[in-house]
């Protein structure tokens, strides 16, 4: 792998800006969804949690320390099945980073493995259980096979993006075995899981304003 790849760390503005900015703009969309099978609280949960999280950003903030904020807003400021669980995730990658100036295709995969090991030991659900983590466990195991076979940080990220995606799309022909969609038993079945198709969204996210930072592309 090239040296060059990756970005600086001191970035981390950027990147949890981008991820409020897609749950803001998405956030009815999030909702309605979840109204199919769930509250209907998804997507405004979420922005509740990340506009409050960019208030508390500093101007200049690396990586891990806006990930450890957003992380513990989410934790102590929103409710549902999706505090405790995106609270964790980011808090995980958060501390993964720490102290590093860089951020680095290893670095990200190291990240989002820890990121995704702490939703599967807190929410104990699994794949094919209508959850976030539909989209999340293909999503890292995309991202691990494309840096093995020698992609670059990009083309990994946009293979954990795609991975996402199919995996979002693959909830809605699950039926839930978790969570309060679950107790509609067969009536969960034809529509997309919430956690799912947020989680596609911050990944997609990730993926995009990381790209353009390890390209230099990005402004600032
Ligand atoms: P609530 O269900 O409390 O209203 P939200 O509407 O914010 O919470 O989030 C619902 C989403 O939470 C679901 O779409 C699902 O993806 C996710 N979810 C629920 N329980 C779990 C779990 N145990 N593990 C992983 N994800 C879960
Ligand atoms: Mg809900």
């Amino acid at each position: 792998m090239s040296p060059t790849e990756g970005f600086p760390a001191a970035r981390g503005r950027e990147v949890i800006e981008a991820l409020v900015s897609t749950i803001d703009e998405h956030a009815t969309e999030l909702s309605e969804i979840d109204g199919a099978i769930g509250d209907g609280d998804h997507g405004v949960n979420m922005r509740k949690g990340f506009l409050l999280a960019r208030e508390q950003l500093p101007d200049e903030v690396d990586l891990s320390n806006g990930l450890t904020i957003l992380g513990e807003v989410l934790l102590t400021r929103i409710g549902g099945a999706m505090g405790p669980l995106y609270g964790s995730f980011f808090t995980e990658m958060g501390a993964t980073c720490a102290h590093l100036e860089r951020i680095d295709a290893p670095v990200f995969g190291a990240m989002l493995a820890a990121g995704r090991s702490v939703v599967e030991d807190l929410g104990e659900a699994s794949v094919g259980d209508k959850t976030l983590l539909d989209a999340l466990v293909p999503a890292t195991v995309a991202y691990e096979a494309s840096l093995a076979s020698g992609a670059t940080f990009s083309a990994a990220l946009l293979a954990m993006a795609e991975a996402a995606e199919r995996g979002k799309e693959s909830t809605r022909e699950l039926v839930a075995r978790v969570g309060r969609a679950s107790r509609l038993g067969e009536r969960s079945r034809g529509v997309l899981d919430a956690g799912a198709t947020s989680c596609w969204l911050l990944l997609r996210a990730m993926a995009r304003v990381m790209t353009e930072l390890s390209s230099g592309r990005a402004g600032g």
